[in-house]
């Protein structure tokens, strides 16, 4: 197919009705029956999307992205959480959200540990998109947050229909989707989740996800247990298209308008064995988060997909990498106290020093908590007489991270980097 044909193919697609035979334990991704019903609402949306398709493919003939996409810069994404329950199952525990944050950080930098299990036929194209995602820690009023709202609500289901999304229709508001993405956890009707495509109503932008396929600790459901439903819900929030290219099952004429992953004839589902190959393929790419595999099978984006989606958060979406909603908070503390003082900062090595200056501090209390809030050490020291403190840290990661000091008379919150 040349490119206007597949433009059209593909907004064709989007306005059409196509399903696959499915029952109940079939993954089930509302995202283009939802985009369906938003062009059906404003037809604008389709002229939106075939440009902005038209955009991209342009600037990977002009070959502006590496066609191996070597870039290595990381796109900080700010995220917000908003639980929106009916009963006790539904309210997810921090926990469990925080094992979703790990989990969409590890599948888009190809930091996930089953990426041994892509097909060696496919590893020489895997991708780390140097996406990182975290949770807000500054909300739209400039107040100290989580990055996670909770929302009793009487609605016992919700649709395809952006009600969540809104405290009027009984959901919870979204947060200025240019700073924040934003992520609903309900308890979402038939499907695992649906996600905007760039190019919508700003007001509804986001995902949204079934609580009990969020995360991959707590309330979750095999085989929809380890995450991967968002992983593949943001991936159409960053315009990326099901890897069979959503044509009718067996027709082999869809695209994704990603050159290395092989044409398929349609979703797999649970987790086939290798090679499982349609339309002429060697085999079919089933382990991508794109298609409709089980949790556990999914491990792998591409190259292609890369350059897709780094389109998008360079063009559409660029306002949000450069937010700061989960740093400002740390980097406007200021790392000066007449009783404690952090050496060496940044640090080098495993040791960190907290040199004690005035009278004997006597009971004190260390902690160290990560970008996102979470404890990574806690210390507690009675009658402390000595000058100093030594930690070893060396089981931290590199990064930014706060430490909060306290005795009986004094308390300090400091940051360090740890290189
Ligand atoms: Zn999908």
């Amino acid at each position: 197919m040349n490119f206007t044909a597949k433009i059209l193919f593909i907004i064709l697609l989007f306005a059409s009705t196509i399903s696959f035979a499915q029952n109940n334990s079939e993954r089930r991704c509302g995202s283009n029956e939802y985009l369906k019903r938003c062009i059906s609402k404003d037809s604008s949306i389709a002229i939106k999307i075939k440009n902005i398709e038209e955009n991209i493919q342009k600037q990977i003939n002009n070959n502006i992205y590496n066609q191996k996409s070597t870039e290595s810069a990381v796109y900080t994404i700010p995220v917000v959480v908003h639980v929106v329950y009916n009963n006790d199952a539904q309210n997810i525990s921090d926990e469990q959200i925080l094992t979703q944050i790990d989990v969409i950080n590890e599948d888009y930098n190809r930091a996930n540990t089953d990426k041994a299990n892509t097909p060696t036929l496919f590893s020489s194209v895997a991708a780390s998109f140097g996406i990182k995602f975290c949770l807000a820690q500054i909300d739209p009023s400039g107040n100290a947050t989580t990055g996670i709202t909770r929302t009793y609500t009487t609605v016992t289901e919700w649709q395809l229909d952006d009600s969540v999304k809104s405290s009027k229709t009984r959901g919870a508001d979204s947060w200025p989707s240019n700073k924040y993405l934003n992520i609903w956890v309900c308890n979402l009707f038939g499907d695992l989740g649906y996600s905007t495509f760039p190019g919508g109503n700003s007001t509804v932008d986001g995902v949204v996800i079934r609580y009990n396929a969020f995360g991959r600790t707590g309330n979750v459901a095999y085989p929809y247990n380890k995450g991967r439903t968002l992983t593949h819900e943001l991936g159409h929030w960053l315009n990326l298209i099901h890897i069979w290219g959503d044509d009718a099952s067996g027709s082999c004429q869809g695209t994704d308008f990603v050159d290395d992953t092989p044409a398929q004839s349609g979703p797999n589902y649970g987790c086939p064995a290798f090679p499982h190959s349609s339309c002429g393929n060697t085999s079919d790419m089933y382990t991508n988060f794109m298609d409709y595999t089980n949790d556990e099978c999914m491990n792998i984006f591409t190259n292609g997909q890369k350059q897709r989606a780094l389109f998008v958060l360079k063009n559409l979406r660029s306002s949000l990498t450069t937010s700061n909603k989960c740093t400002v908070g740390i980097d406007n503390i200021e790392n000066t106290s007449s009783q404690f003082k952090i050496l060496p900062n940044p640090l080098t090595g495993d040791i960190l020093t907290v040199q004690l200056n005035g009278s004997n501090p006597g009971n004190i209390n260390v902690m160290v908590l990560n970008s996102l809030g979470q404890i990574q050490l806690i210390k507690n020291y009675q009658n402390y007489a000595e000058k100093k403190i030594s930690l070893n840290i060396n089981d931290l990661s590199q990064g930014l991270f706060l430490i909060k000091i306290s005795t009986d008379k004094t308390a300090y919150t400091g940051k360090f980097i740890k290189l």
